[in-house]
């Protein structure tokens, strides 16, 4: 029987993520969020890029030369009864592996589309992700205070270029200068809008009238209720019921449009999201399911972040608590080190802050101390529990280089550091498929993580290295790692390599060269992602 309290605790959890292309508004939107749950007093402080506040930790040298944060954090609040945790997925120049594995300890998606511009590169790879775990995947249409693409084109482009169905949860009435609000499909309300000029208050001033009064009529004038009336006829009969099933396992996407700069259309927003949203759920182990509240205490470890405070070489292995309780002191079973272990300095990041964690619940994040126990993935149980959760797949990088080491006399420091760092998770490194160590070639999502290496490389492990970038940016993992790469044909624009343990992979310059290999090659198998 789980206690009543770790229950409840649990149940009012509900952690995600928020995906988008660079600029689309994430860290607006998830201010406003703060803002909601009372956790920040002024919008304005998730993320400045050059923000003093953040100069008060230790980041790497880095990542105060360039004002970005390399890592992610998650922040929390509550609202209306919920405990909300929002993780942190980094994007622009810091978009990384990391932000790839955030995704796979968060329980939904809120993808964020601006609405001027639709899907963009960035959401369509981290829309992948999010379908490859079958989680549930919310719309936020953004920036409707600008002239916006016509909101049916936009539905579709959602549905064709990522194949998910859509089911408008409110409609926009105009965009720009004739953005008048958002009518809610369920209540027949609009919430009408007018925007505000001043940045830091609560929200845009709105008022809410009913789809056939009219004020409302006489409020956005004949031209636009007309078409508006008539769009909403289309919608009623054109788009998909809202089938909760269908939202649960990421098939059916609810949308919703508003401004996150103007705080128009977040209430709406979070009200149906929390209440559409489940849980934490169980999740798959070696052993079944685990349930998350009648289990104690189990998480896996999602990321590791190196050398937060120069004084130590520590690293913080950020875990998301799957089942149960945690409380600081406590045992737990580290199954890949077969150890008993206690977690040292539990915390949480916390916008700008970290504070020290005495409690944590199922859904929760939480970073930990690692000595260099802990790798991506690992899985941490009650102490008497031995099973296992399911690995975090290996994201293809997009960009290489190979590394040439500047002092061959240090070849031991070199080979430890990129061993170390690989072990991290911060790059994948990769041989000739011919050759042995002699040539490394390094593999990163995103290209930040090259200056991250060649700094760490010499400032712990004293190697200066020299990265010369080669021509491929598409890496695919060969599925049946038996196959004789010697025998593939058209593959002359190809680059074979493999990686620590051997399977081989290839490396091509663009998607065009990827389908010609398929199609020569009857019976290849290629993978984007490789599962652990
Ligand atoms: P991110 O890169 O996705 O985190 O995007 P930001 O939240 O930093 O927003 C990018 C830019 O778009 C900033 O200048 C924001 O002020 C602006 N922005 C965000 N939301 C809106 C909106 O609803 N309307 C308008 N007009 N601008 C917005």
């Amino acid at each position: 029987m789980a206690d009543k309290n770790i229950e409840n605790e649990i149940k009012k959890r509900r952690t995600f993520a928020i995906i988008s292309h660079p600029d689309a508004g994430k860290t607006t939107l998830t201010e406003k969020f703060l803002l909601f749950g009372g956790a920040i007093n002024t919008a304005g402080s998730v993320k400045g890029k050059a923000n003093s506040k953040y100069a008060v930790s230790d980041w790497m040298d880095i990542e105060k030369e360039r004002g970005i944060s390399v890592t992610s954090s998650v922040l929390q609040f509550n609202y209306e009864g919920y405990c909300i945790n929002i993780l942190d997925t980094p994007g622009h120049q810091d978009f990384s592996e990391d932000t790839y594995r955030t995704l796979m300890a968060a329980d939904s998606a809120v993808m964020v589309i601006d609405a001027s511009k639709g899907v963009e590169a960035q959401t369509i790879k981290l829309f992948k992700v999010c379908v490859m775990r079958h989680i549930p995947i919310f719309t936020f249409i953004n920036k409707m205070d600008r002239d916006a693409r016509d909101t049916f084109e936009l539905l579709d482009e959602i549905e064709n270029v990522l194949g998910i169905r859509t089911c408008p949860m409110n409609w926009p009435i105009g965009s720009g200068k004739e953005f008048k609000g958002v009518y809610d499909r369920e209540t027949k309300m609009v919430d009408t809008f007018e925007a505000i000029s001043t940045g830091g208050a609560k929200k845009a001033a709105e008022t809410q009238y009913h789809i056939e009064d009219q004020e409302l009529k006489d409020l956005i004038g004949p031209y636009l209720y007309d078409q508006f009336k008539e769009e909403i006829e289309l919608v009623d009969g054109a788009t998909d019921e809202v089938d909760l099933e269908k939202v649960q396992k990421g098939e059916l996407s609810p949308v919703f449009f508003g401004s996150a700069l103007n705080t128009f259309g977040i209430d709406m927003f979070l009200n149906y999201f929390l209440k559409m949203t489940t849980p934490p759920l169980g999740r798959m182990s070696d052993q079944g399911v685990i349930d998350p509240v009648t289990e104690p205490f189990s998480a896996f470890v999602f990321k590791i972040q190196a050398n937060m405070n120069k004084a130590h070489r520590d690293r913080i292995a950020f875990m998301r608590i799957c089942s149960g309780k945690f409380e600081a002191g406590m045992e737990v079973y580290h199954a890949a080190s077969k150890r008993k272990l206690k977690l040292s300095q539990p915390q949480q990041l916390m916008a700008q802050d970290r504070k020290i964690v005495e409690e944590a619940y199922a859904g929760d994040v939480i970073g930990v101390f690692d000595p260099g126990l802990f790798s991506i993935g690992d899985t941490l149980t009650f102490p008497g529990k031995k099973y296992q959760y399911e690995g975090i797949p290996t994201f293809a990088p997009e960009h290489f280089c190979r590394v040439v080491q500047m002092n061959t006399m240090k070849r031991k420091q070199f080979v430890q550091g990129v061993t170390q760092i690989a072990q991290e998770g911060a790059i994948q490194i990769f041989q000739e498929f011919t050759a042995g160590l002699s040539e490394i070639i390094v593999g990163v999502v995103g290209v930040l993580q090259f200056d991250v290496l060649k700094y760490r490389l010499e400032n712990e492990y004293g190697c200066e290295i020299r990265l010369e970038p080669i021509p491929y940016n598409y890496i695919r993992w060969v599925k049946d790692p038996s196959t004789d790469l010697t025998k593939l044909k058209r593959v002359s624009d190809v680059k074979k390599v493999k990686d620590m343990k051997g399977n081989p992979l290839l490396l091509f310059a663009n998607e065009w060269v990827i389908n010609q290999v398929l199609e020569h090659n009857e019976g290849l198998e290629l993978l984007e992602f490789r599962k652990n």
